[in-house]
């Protein structure tokens, strides 16, 4: 009988064999259900063999074989064991954390449901935006897409039953169509926005724009890494449109990487509005388990032409993929910080190249190893130095000395003067700080007590409107003391600056202002942010507060003046790569400013005005920055000069940490190409209640590093570990 090799969701870096029936070649990468011990757990054929070193009274008989959905692609398949090898990572955990939920269970997926039963009793017709869509926008390889709008085009309604017997794709079309506004229902209300794409209203783009699009499509049928670095407001959305509108003309399909699920609708909308019969798939943590089964089925199928997401995007199969695009490459939410450790940036390279096709990172402050690859030629550049809209320039950065302007509640007085006179002129301005909640300590006077989490080195954060104090690392909460817990005193004081407080303060300042709060906590709700823009775009708002989750990718018009507080937390932070994170970060932020025709402010709260990050901020010179920078990490060895990897371990002690990392570093004694460190307790050593440290080692070579982690995690895995847990960490972004 056949044997299958399945991987499965175990921690352990091998398959595991099965007989089974009838299997053949063409059952790699089906799910399967197998017994294992006394459980039934799912897999994935990997390989179907004749002969198993297991001896055949230990061989089991898989239970079934799961033919409801096609077998994941050899490329997916590739694309799992490279990244367990390179991860160290088993390879059942992999595929598993790749999949969506349905597919990681022993039961079979359910059918797709059927949109059709909103609009199936009522007339549906061409809106005034459907009206003017112009078939010659729907490529001509798009059939159905065009015969569709034939049809509408033809009558004034269609009832919604006449489409009954038709196939899916074109129920899903109307579908779109819906949401796009190009078509509406008697019930819908008739107020499609005015959206159509019509050949006006694609911007003509600028000379540099269209050579960054050109550059890239002469060399569409092979792999190559471009590294699109361009300024705040340079465009880069129009690029990836008309790259993207490239690949769709040749019936191809296009990934584009997000780091934020906030940033999903609002490119989900700007991708309906030009591609509005393409059908396209947002792939996010935030949907649920069938939600996200459809879309990847789609994928896999072919049906979806554009698939947008977060990094787990990375993982779906796409089996005519023409291009990959990463947006905020610098983004360190593309790395996953637990489980599986892996950088969808640079699984995005690996598969680009797996299939031979070109991937396009995207930033206005690219990460340094990105910027390094493009300076020494490894990939191609393209610059987009200038704003695309005309007039629009970028703002003015300056830095107010705290230590000359006191601030009181955080606020000195030339940013509060700043803020009046853009409040007289009707302009909208930004608060950025970040931090949330009321303030980050709660202080008592008289005993120096503050309060802490029990689980974690942390302290506990103020949040005053829900009168609680919460860890921001775990989720820990507790009410407000009304006396410290120490010494009795009633005074306790909370210290220093958060969301809400700086929210309250303003509001003292400037009570007729329209300020608003904009932080994780204030966002939570489903589509709060959704009528947060909204409102902003409405000028319903003249104050923003808010933390970096302001900072990502949002274009607010009428956006003047920036204020930012306490940012110089970051400049001397023990993370070698914090300069460069503050960097992007402030960076970012100033980029919300000045983006149509009115000028731009940005000031920033400092007392260390003279600091070279601050200088090169004024200048806006990332160049200038990223050689500086480089230079520091080539002399301190540091990446992108050498390759790193992290052992991390965590325990209830730190001693039975240490004692594991330092057998653990005896292990790497011997490899002479591995420079190792010593082990050290983490910076916040304690969270949710264990303790943590780490070992890092590096090298000059990948390969030797690779080769390295190999042979070390063989060893590391025959150390007795009772009460620890550890896990490797390659190419680590925090340490
Ligand atoms: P980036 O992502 O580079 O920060 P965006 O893609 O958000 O910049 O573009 C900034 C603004 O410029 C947007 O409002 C966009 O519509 C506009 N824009 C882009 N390209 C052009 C162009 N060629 N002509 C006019 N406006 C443009
Ligand atoms: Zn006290
Ligand atoms: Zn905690």
């Amino acid at each position: 009988m056949p044997i299958v090799r399945v991987a499965l969701n175990v921690p352990v870096g091998t398959l595991f064999d099965y007989y089974a029936e009838h299997a053949d070649q063409e059952n790699i990468g089906l799910r399967v259900s197998v017994p294992f011990g006394k459980r039934r757990l799912a897999g994935i054929i990997m390989e179907v063999v004749a002969n198993t070193e297991v001896p055949p009274e230990k061989l089991k008989t898989i239970q079934s074989i799961f033919t409801d959905n096609p077998p994941l692609p050899k490329e997916l398949l590739n694309l799992f064991a490279f990244c367990s090898q390179y991860y160290h990572h088993p390879i059942g955990m992999v595929i598993m954390n790749g999949l969506p939920a349905a597919l990681r269970t022993t039961k079979p997926i359910k059918p797709k449901k059927d949109h059709s039963a909103t609009w199936n009793n009522t007339q549906l017709r061409l809106t005034d935006a459907g009206k003017r869509i112009a078939l010659s926008s729907i490529p001509k390889r798009q059939r159905i897409a065009r015969n569709l709008l034939v049809r509408f085009q033809q009558v004034e309604s269609i009832p919604g039953e006449a489409f009954k017997e038709d196939s899916s794709r074109i129920k899903q079309l109307i579908q779109q169509w819906l949401v796009s506004g190009w078509i509406s229902t008697d019930s819908s209300p008739h107020s499609a926005q005015d959206n159509a794409v019509t050949d006006s209203n694609i911007p003509t783009l600028t000379v540099e724009q269209d050579h960054a699009v050109n550059t890239i499509l002469s060399a569409q049928s092979h792999f190559h890494v471009s590294l699109l670095h361009g300024i705040t407001g340079s465009g880069k959305t129009e690029v990836y449109l008309r790259l993207i509108a490239a690949m769709l003309m040749q019936d191809k399909q296009v990934l584009v990487l997000v780091p934020e699920i906030n940033l999903t609708p609002q490119l989900e909308a700007i991708f309906h509005n030009r591609f509005p019969c393409t059908n396209l798939i947002s792939l996010h943590s935030g949907l649920n388990d069938t939600e996200r089964l459809q879309g990847w089925l789609q994928a896999q199928t072919g049906e979806a032409n554009i698939v947008l997401g977060t990094r787990l995007a990375i993982f779906t199969p796409l089996p005519n993929l023409g291009l990959i695009i990463v947006d905020e490459e610098h983004d360190h939410s593309f790395k996953q910080q637990d489980g599986l450790r892996y950088s969808a940036r640079d699984l995005a390279i690996f598969r680009s190249k797996q299939v031979n096709i070109p991937v396009i990172l995207g930033s206005a402050t690219p990460s340094l190893e990105s910027y390094h690859s493009a300076i020494t030629g490894r990939y191609r550049v393209i610059q987009l130095t200038s704003r695309a809209i005309k007039n629009a320039a970028l703002p003015t950065i300056q830095t107010i000395d705290t230590r000359i302007h006191k601030t009181f509640n955080g606020l000195s007085q030339p940013l509060l003067q700043a803020l009046r006179t853009n409040l007289s002129e009707q302009q909208q301005s930004i608060i950025f700080i970040n931090r949330r909640g009321y303030a980050p300590t709660l202080l008592c006077k008289s005993c120096a007590w503050t309060a802490a989490c029990v689980r974690c080195s942390s302290r506990l954060v103020v949040h005053l409107r829900d009168k609680d104090l919460r860890c921001h690392y775990c989720g820990h909460q507790e009410r407000l003391p009304i006396h410290c817990p120490e010494c009795g005193n009633q005074d306790l004081t909370p210290f220093g600056q958060g969301t809400q407080r700086v929210t309250e303060t303003l509001n003292t300042y400037f009570p007729n202002a329209r300020i608003l709060r904009i932080d994780r906590d204030s966002t939570r709700r489903k589509d709060a942010w959704r009528s947060i823009l909204q409102k902003i775009h409405n000028q319903e708002i003249d104050i923003l507060v808010g933390t970096q989750i302001l900072a990502k990718g949002h274009d607010f018009p009428n956006l003047s003046l920036i204020g930012i507080l306490n940012s110089d937390n970051s400049l001397y932070s023990t993370d070698f790569r914090a300069s460069e994170r503050l960097f992007a970060q402030l960076m970012q932020i100033s980029g919300r400013a000045g983006r149509s025709n009115n000028k731009g402010q940005v000031l920033i709260q400092t007392e260390f005005p003279d600091h070279p990050l601050y200088q090169a901020l004024q200048k806006q010179n990332f160049d200038a920055l990223a050689k500086n920078l480089l230079i520091e990490r080539k002399i301190a060895g540091f990446p992108p000069y050498v390759h790193q990897a992290v052992l991390r371990a965590e325990a209830h002690r730190i001693e039975t940490v240490i004692d594991f990392l330092s057998t653990a570093a005896k292990l790497a004694k011997d490899y002479e190409s591995i420079e190792l460190f010593d082990p050290v307790p983490a910076q916040m050593l304690r969270l949710k209640g264990m303790e943590r440290g780490h070992l890092l080692v590096q090298s000059a070579s990948r390969k030797q590093l690779q080769i390295f982690l190999l042979q070390w995690q063989k060893q590391l895995s025959t150390v007795p570990t009772q009460k620890i847990r550890w896990v490797l960490d390659v190419d680590p972004v925090e340490l």
